[in-house]
């Protein structure tokens, strides 16, 4: 609950928290509330349209400028941090970290590892390959078979700069040749990444769908369940006694359904599939937060519009967690999920200055956007 406080910032850091205290800049907010810089667990920032046709015309170079506005975009919403779920290379990160361009702290992935013909393989019946992510040097192709090509690729992404591991371990919406009630990997190779990516020091997230895939991903210790649409009282039980997150991203299988009501040409395979899903997802979701499950924010930005991030937060409200828990999903909670809890995700004396001002009610999620006046990400002002 907000109490009432002043802060002060020096370095980029919270240096006090209490009342009455001094400094050289007096910034007056009363009437407002702070808030720690949002966190959303799961974007895209390199991913802008769906429309199969656009992104085959455009030149390669083009989404990385794009990004530059997706970023710009993110920072709108509050959030000063993201996980970047496939997309981002070190380049964007280092980009940002510079002060090249604005945008928001992040956690890359940079390539899903996938294998043939899953979520992350772009092949079509056509023969031609038309993946949302073109490899090239930075962002190294993600598709594997077997353990040790396992093995190489993560190696391979630690060596490009990933401080998070992103695995497909089963079929998605967006990939027409596969099928979201299908486990994708086996044992072998599910352990073998989890052993590489934990020696490399970094934590594994996995876009899954099906039962069996999520069951397989939480046996071999991955650290996140995303999306996590076919969970039934198994699946969140074992999920529970691991202690793995979900990040549900209930935005996605809608924004697909938004983008073709907009006249985006998408392949019929994901329009159906975006279609069946959806009532599983929020029945799914809603059980899992039934059941004590951990949540952490993430919307899967880049499948919707960036910028429309907190629309998620309703949609999580609407799955039966109360504002405050919501909020603690996308601000506490990410940032455990992140490891990054000594630097961020609360207010507390030590922590990386990020700071968003919001005017009218704090628990009003839909207007939460609207109602943002100033962003400061590193005591530094981003917004307002
Ligand atoms: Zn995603």
């Amino acid at each position: 609950m907000p109490i009432r406080a002043d802060i002060a910032v020096a370095g980029g850091r919270i240096v006090a928290l209490g009342p009455r205290l001094n400094g050289d800049e007096e910034i007056d907010v009363s009437g407002s509330t702070l808030i720690p810089g949002l966190i959303d667990s799961h974007v895209h920032l390199t991913m802008s349209d769906l429309d199969t046709m656009v992104g085959l015309h455009r030149p390669f170079s083009y989404p990385f400028y794009q990004a530059i506005s997706n970023m710009s975009a993110t920072l709108d919403c509050g959030i000063t941090t993201v996980r970047d779920a496939g997309g981002a290379d070190l380049g964007i990160q280092q980009a940002v970290d510079d002060g090249l361009v604005e945008g928001p702290r992040m956690q890359i992935a940079i390539s899903m590892i996938s294998q043939t013909g899953g979520h992350g393989d772009g092949w079509m019946p056509s023969g031609f390959s038309i993946g949302h992510q073109i490899a090239h040097p930075g962002r190294p192709s993600g598709l594997v078979d077997g353990p040790d090509e396992m093995r190489r690729k993560v190696r391979e992404l630690v060596r490009a700069g990933a401080q998070v591991i992103k695995v497909c371990t089963s079929g998605g919406v967006l990939s027409p040749r596969d099928d979201p009630r299908h486990a994708h990997f086996r044992t072998d190779e599910l352990d073998v990444l989890v052993a590489e990516a934990t020696a490399a020091g970094c934590g594994v997230m996995t876009h899954s769908q099906s039962t069996d895939g999520i069951k397989n991903s939480v046996r071999a210790g991955i650290r996140s369940i995303e999306h996590g649409i076919y969970l039934d009282s198994e699946a969140i039980s074992m999920m529970i006694d691991a202690g793995t997150w979900l990040v549900p991203t209930l935005l996605a299988p809608q924004a697909v359904l938004n983008a073709v009501d907009a006249g985006a040409n998408i392949p019929a395979a994901s329009v159906r599939k975006a279609l069946a899903v959806i009532e599983a997802h929020m029945d799914s979701f809603s059980r899992a937060v039934a059941a004590g499950v951990k949540v952490a924010m993430g919307t899967d930005t880049g499948v919707g519009p960036h910028g429309s991030n907190l629309d998620e937060l309703p949609l999580m409200k609407a799955g039966g967690m109360t504002p405050q828990q919501v909020l603690a999903a996308a601000t506490s909670s990410a940032a455990e999920l992140l490891g990054m809890s000594d630097e961020i995700g609360t207010l507390a004396v030590g922590k990386r200055a990020d700071l968003v001002i919001v005017g009218g009610d704090l628990f009003d999620l839909p207007k939460l956007k609207g109602n943002i006046s100033a962003v400061y990400k590193d005591g530094t002002r981003v917004r307002g």
